[in-house]
């Protein structure tokens, strides 16, 4: 059954188009099943009602020209109750509506299982028999297999078709989900990045000079070739003659006219030479898995592993070329990451789209911190193929539009522009002090890691840096940087900032933010080797980098260090020691410094725990809401399926801030807070009852956050957070905060998600 289900989940992830891949349902699921008639009904999302269209044993004149109404028939009582349906007589059901024509009379038993994606019913399988009897039990898991296998499969197919116009027809609009990354509206084009050498990935692209691919192609074919013959030379005293043998396979495979051919005439065509490699070896692979042979199964990694050594040489060679961005630039990929973004200049990207990945992603603060108007884990978007086309991002509400009509288009431009009188109108609160109508003040510090970021947020009025993120300057080298390269990085943020504070975090790499030379491959990464732990295992890369930074601090003393991902005594006292060492270390070497403020990020639920513990022995705490939330609520903050539970707001995230704030007050430390929530408008009304001493965010946020302060009373944010600690879910709590914001007029600053 298994290798069934493979299979056929493979041929219809094959399919080019979703009709082609309806009709391999109904035909491979019959088969496997050994039922006369099997049918996929696909509900429009419009009407809502279930269209026939695809079958195998029915009338085929019909399909595509009759549907059953959302409370018609048993299929559409399998589609509104969300579950199987399995009857030996279907005709006598109370449901049973009889559709003159389809030719159904014959076949009385009838098993149907919705098709489910991502809460949303697709459709409904449906297989149908002669014989009066009940499928059995293990039928009927197979079918609810099949189906949830195949939900995602038609999804994307659904959205892949829906871009695909027919040649010289206007291609059609379309609309596809994700979630709100970084707020804002890009109207653009689609500009698609992707990761080296994979094949899946290549944008479609029409070529601008068909020659030149050829060529380009030719000349990757021929150094694959040349490895190959070099590493077979090498591996001649190592190999048995059988196991050579396998090198003039793939010398052969190169050689074999039918790809070949059918390469160069997609780049005929006016294909570019990688999209034409690409699409062509997709094929030849799946045809090779489709192959139960597992002679010919093992031909299809071959070719993969080919395929990607020929499209590495041409990739290399696109290198060489420098690579446009129109001045309307948004960048779109699988998974964008903060290396990527460093790619596009500055000027002319104007938003971002990554299929996977949600708003907690770094990929994402930093968008949020930069201004550009981002939607993450837009998972039905075929990225592959929108290269150039025409977008909007609306990176509040977390949809891309692709091909916008005339009216979306000036909807969301006169959007861009209210948000633009928006912000002129914000400016004018630059210079007044962040303090509530009663008087109460609240420092506003910054969250950075560009140097883009420091002018503007000294512009805005910060009182500080609350998170100075030194990975940023790590992940956009090709090799660790020096001592002396990193004191010259951290000497212009400090001066930059002097003699306002800067708090510089230690390196926080691993997670979602893996270096490209330093690679850390785990199964579980946000459990795993992060933070202080990595650089407690490096001393030396540990001690380098407090180096530099004290050594910057020389003579400006504005320097705060800071701990990530603290979730142990012992990690603080090792961190302290080797701080110390390197200070007194310098101080030998006769540098003029002073021990700067130390403090502990506190963004692991045992540090909220051992908050008294951790503040007795640093100078500051400062949470960080968003990996806090992320571990207690054990969600993945970069998980597309599961970013509707990342939820700061949920009384849980809410009594463990509160909590950690009594505990350093007690231990009489200040307590900041440099997490996504720190920059929410709604949330600080929050925070800053609950007593924080300093919230830091991007600076994109600072005058969104004054506004909303200087709009209310210390007094009344009291009595909010009395009611708001009382409530038991963060719905309600975000509808209270709503209603507050509304009072004010500043409904429309709740972010369309809280803390990210
Ligand atoms: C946090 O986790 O809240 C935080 C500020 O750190 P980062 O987002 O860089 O993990
Ligand atoms: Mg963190």
């Amino acid at each position: 059954m298994l290798s069934a289900l493979r299979g056929i989940v493979q041929a219809v992830n094959a399919a080019g188009d979703l009709q082609t891949a309806l009709e391999i349902i109904v035909e491979r699921v019959a088969s496997v099943m050994g039922t006369e008639v099997c049918t996929v009904y696909l509900r429009d999302p419009e009407s809502g009602r279930l269209i026939f269209m695809a079958n195998q044993g029915l009338n085929p004149e019909l399909i595509g020209k009759i549907s059953l109404g959302p409370d018609e028939g048993l299929v559409g009582q399998v589609a509104r109750r969300e579950e199987p349906l399995n009857l030996d007589h279907a005709e006598k059901h109370p449901n049973f509506l009889y559709l003159p024509g389809i030719g159904e009379e014959q076949y009385h038993s009838f098993l149907g299982a919705p098709i489910i994606h991502q809460r949303e019913v697709l459709g409904v399988l449906v297989v149908q028999q002669k014989d009066s009897r009940r499928f059995d039990e293990e039928e009927e898991a197979f079918l609810v297999t099949m189906s949830a296998q195949l939900a995602g499969v038609i999804a994307h197919a659904r959205a892949t078709g829906s871009i695909n116009a027919p040649q010289g027809a206007v291609a059609a609009s379309a609309l596809f989900k994700g979630i709100a990354g970084a707020p804002g509206v890009a109207i653009g084009r689609a500009v698609v990045i992707v990761p080296p050498a994979e094949l899946s990935s290549v944008p479609k692209r029409q070529s601008e000079d068909v020659v030149a691919e050829q060529d380009a192609f030719e000349r990757a074919l021929n150094s694959v070739r040349e490895d190959i013959r070099q590493l077979s030379d090498k591996l001649v005293d190592q190999l048995s003659p059988e196991e050579l043998a396998l090198f003039d396979v793939y010398l052969r495979i190169l050689d074999d006219g039918v790809w070949l051919s059918e390469v160069t005439d997609k780049i005929a065509e006016g294909e570019w030479a990688q999209g034409a490699l690409a699409q062509v070896v997709s094929n030849h692979i799946h045809a090779f898995e489709m192959m139960d042979d597992a002679y010919f199964k093992d031909r299809a990694t071959d070719i993969k592993d080919l395929g990607r050594r020929v499209l590495s040489y041409l990739q290399a060679g696109d290198e060489e070329q420098e690579r446009e961005y129109p001045p309307d630039t948004i960048l779109v990929g699988e998974e964008l990451t903060a290396s990527m973004l460093g790619e596009v200049p500055r000027a002319h990207l104007v938003g971002m789209v990554s299929v996977r990945g949600s708003s907690n992603s770094h990929v994402a603060i930093l968008a949020r911190g930069m201004g550009i108007p981002t939607v993450m884990g837009a998972s039905d978007l075929p990225y592959t193929q929108i290269e150039h086309a025409n977008l909007i991002v609306d990176g509040y509400s977390g949809f891309v539009h692709y091909n916008p009509s005339a009216e979306v288009h000036e909807h969301f431009r006169a959007l861009s522009q209210e948000d633009l009188v928006l912000s002129q109108g914000l400016e004018a609160l630059r210079d007044l002090p962040c303090e509530t109508l009663d008087g109460r003040h609240m420092p506003l510090w910054v969250n950075t890691g560009l140097m883009a970021d420091v002018a503007r947020s000294l512009d805005r009025g910060a009182e500080g840096v609350g998170l100075y993120r030194t990975e940023i300057p790590f992940l956009l080298r090709e090799r660790f940087p020096s001592e002396e390269e990193q004191r010259i990085i951290y000497r212009e943020q400090l001066l930059a900032f002097a003699p306002l504070p800067v708090t510089m975090r230690t390196l926080d790499i691993g997670g979602d933010k893996a270096l490209p030379y330093f690679p850390i491959d785990e199964e579980n990464p946000f459990l795993g080797w992060r933070g202080i732990r990595v650089t407690l295992d490096h001393p030396e890369i540990f001690l380098v980098q407090v180096r530099a930074m004290l050594k910057a601090s020389e003579g400006l003393d504005n320097l705060r260090i800071m701990l990530p991902m603290i979730s142990n005594v012992q990690e603080v006292d090792e961190a302290l020691e080797l701080v110390r060492r390197a200070y007194d270390e310098l101080l030998e070497d006769g540098w003029d410094i002073s021990l700067p403020p130390i403090g502990v990020m506190v963004e692991v639920p045992a540090a909220v725990y051992q908050a008294r513990q951790l503040a007795r022995r640093v100078d500051f705490l400062s949470v960080g809401s968003n990996d806090l939330t992320q571990y207690l609520l054990a969600v993945d903050r970069n998980n597309t399926r599961v970013a509707d539970l990342y939820h700061a707001y949920h009384p849980a995230v809410l009594g463990s801030l509160r909590s950690v704030v009594e505990a350093a007050h007690l231990e009489g430390k200040p307590v900041g807070i440099c997490g996504e929530l720190a920059g929410d408008p709604a949330a600080v009304l929050l925070l800053m009852a609950m007593g924080y001493d300093m919230l830091s965010m991007n600076d994109n946020s600072l005058l969104r956050v004054k506004a909303v302060i200087r709009a209310c009373k210390f007094e009344d944010l009291q009595d909010l957070l009395a009611v708001v600690m009382e409530l038991d879910t963060a719905d309600e709590i975000r509808g209270l905060l709503r209603s507050t914001l509304a009072k004010v007029g500043m409904e429309r600053l709740l972010p369309p998600r809280s803390g990210g």
